[in-house]
């Protein structure tokens, strides 16, 4: 018999630990892990010398755009950044044009997908207006609900605590999780209205207005009304100690809830965001460096579950505006979370088994994405392929992404995603793209 392909001579993150190994791939899975001499033989061999490699990782924040927002990313453009990151799987988020927020719109945007994905590509949905779509939702294969507190962009009433309660509810009978991200529209809109009004226009103004408070005050609320229900809330990009504080006292109760970060909250103070510009703006902002410090705790303790890039593409001219209220918030980071976590990597921060279980055990558990997020026989053959002691410096101009710029451009990073298999395909082989679009496939709820 002979298999679609080995790799050998890995030295791979296998049952939690790194191990000298080969891999034999067959339709898509990994069909055996063991000596070079025991596997089979195969219709294409590659030498991986003694390359690091990981499960193909995970990134569960993602926005792809395309369609109606096709100009700042489309779905090739995006999964093409993901495989030059290092990225095996991203689950999409649904504030598109139209907003991924039915039967229809989920339909249209998979089919749209198909033809031009280069990786996993899961799907989250907002909250539809009727509470009789969500289950539909589900079934037509939503990996996962979005619920965006800052502003109204889905169906369901944000402002309406019992309308949340009894979408919850179902969501929580069918054990689909819901990604929260938490500032508190009221608070916000008040103390960006009197900015205005003040002729507050600045980047300062907007961290004011975007405050700690802000965030806490967002994840108590949907603590409250998620008490009683056992949802599984996972709350988007944590960016403050305050709001960490909160989510971590619930988790000690018991509560299953989990978190994410992302690296700009994680590496990127204010002070540099001044620096930087409204380029790095982001929602929520980049924070005092104490938060920086509360955040890495939270990875160092076990209480922040997920690292996720929250790639948020926009066209340069939207990053710079007369006032700052009218930047389009958000930047890109498909391409940079891998490097700039294998620097930390580096220097001692985290272990590989951080990065393991951060990008891409923890997502896969928290999202219930089968067979994914492990180097296991019988899952899918996703593999991200890393030269640990590759230094180079990060040029945006460069991205694979439409968005070609980044808070970290110029950074230099110490580790590097050189290869990138997904179900069984090398699909990134040194920044270079050498699979047809189309060759990603969609990752439905079972
Ligand atoms: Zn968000
Ligand atoms: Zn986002």
């Amino acid at each position: 018999m002979s298999v679609d392909l080995v790799l050998c001579n890995a030295k791979a993150y296998v049952g939690k630990k790194l191990v000298d190994c080969s891999f034999a791939i067959n339709e898509g899975k990994i069909l055996k892990i063991g000596k070079e001499a025991n596997m089979p033989k195969a219709e294409t061999k590659i030498d991986l010398k003694n390359l690091l490699v990981l499960p193909g990782l995970i990134d569960v924040h993602v926005h792809l755009r395309d369609e109606g927002k096709a100009y700042k990313e489309d779905f090739y453009s995006g999964t093409a950044a993901a495989v030059a990151g290092g990225i095996a799987t991203v689950l999409d988020m649904p504030n598109n044009n139209p907003v991924t927020m039915s039967v229809e719109a989920l339909k249209n945007r998979m089919k749209k997908a198909e033809k031009k994905i280069l990786v996993n590509v899961g799907f989250y949905s907002e909250f539809p207006k009727k509470n009789s779509e969500i289950e539909k939702i589900v079934t037509e294969g939503a990996v996962a609900f979005k619920l965006f507190m800052a502003e109204q962009v889905g169906g369901l009433n944000i402002d309406d605590d019992s309308a949340l309660l009894e979408a919850f509810k179902i969501a929580a009978e069918m054990k689909v999780p819901i990604a929260v991200h938490a500032e508190d529209r009221s608070s916000l809109k008040e103390a960006e209205h009197k900015f205005k009004r003040a002729n507050c226009n600045d980047i300062h103004a907007f961290l004011k207005a975007h405050s700690e408070s802000v965030e806490a005050k967002a994840v108590k609320r949907i603590l409250n009304i998620t008490k009683q229900i056992g949802a599984h809330i996972h709350f988007c990009h944590v960016s403050t100690e305050d709001g960490l504080k909160v989510i971590v006292d619930e988790k000690k109760k018991g509560t299953p809830i989990t978190c994410e970060a992302t690296p700009h909250h994680l590496l990127i103070s204010s002070d540099e965001l001044k620096q930087i510009g409204t380029l790095a703006l982001t929602m929520p902002p980049i924070r005092e460096k104490h938060h920086l410090t509360a955040l890495w705790d939270g990875i160092k303790n076990g209480w922040i579950d997920i690292i996720a890039s929250d790639h948020a593409p926009h066209a340069l001219e939207e990053k710079k505006a007369k006032t700052v209220w009218d930047v389009k918030v958000g930047v890109p980071g498909l391409e940079t979370t891998l490097p700039l976590m294998l620097t930390e990597v580096n220097r001692g921060r985290l272990s590989i088994a951080d990065i393991v279980s951060l990008m891409a055990e923890k997502p896969a558990e928290v999202f219930k994405l089968p067979n994914k997020g492990y180097l296991k026989e019988g899952y899918s053959a996703d593999l991200t392929v890393i030269d640990l002691n590759k230094k180079y410096r990060i040029d945006a101009s460069k991205f694979h992404s439409k968005a070609k710029y980044s808070p970290f451009d110029k950074w230099t990073v110490e580790g590097k995603p050189v290869k990138t298999f997904v179900n069984g395909q090398l699909i990134m082989e040194d920044e270079e793209i050498v699979a047809k679009p189309g060759s990603g496939q969609i990752i439905r709820r079972e």
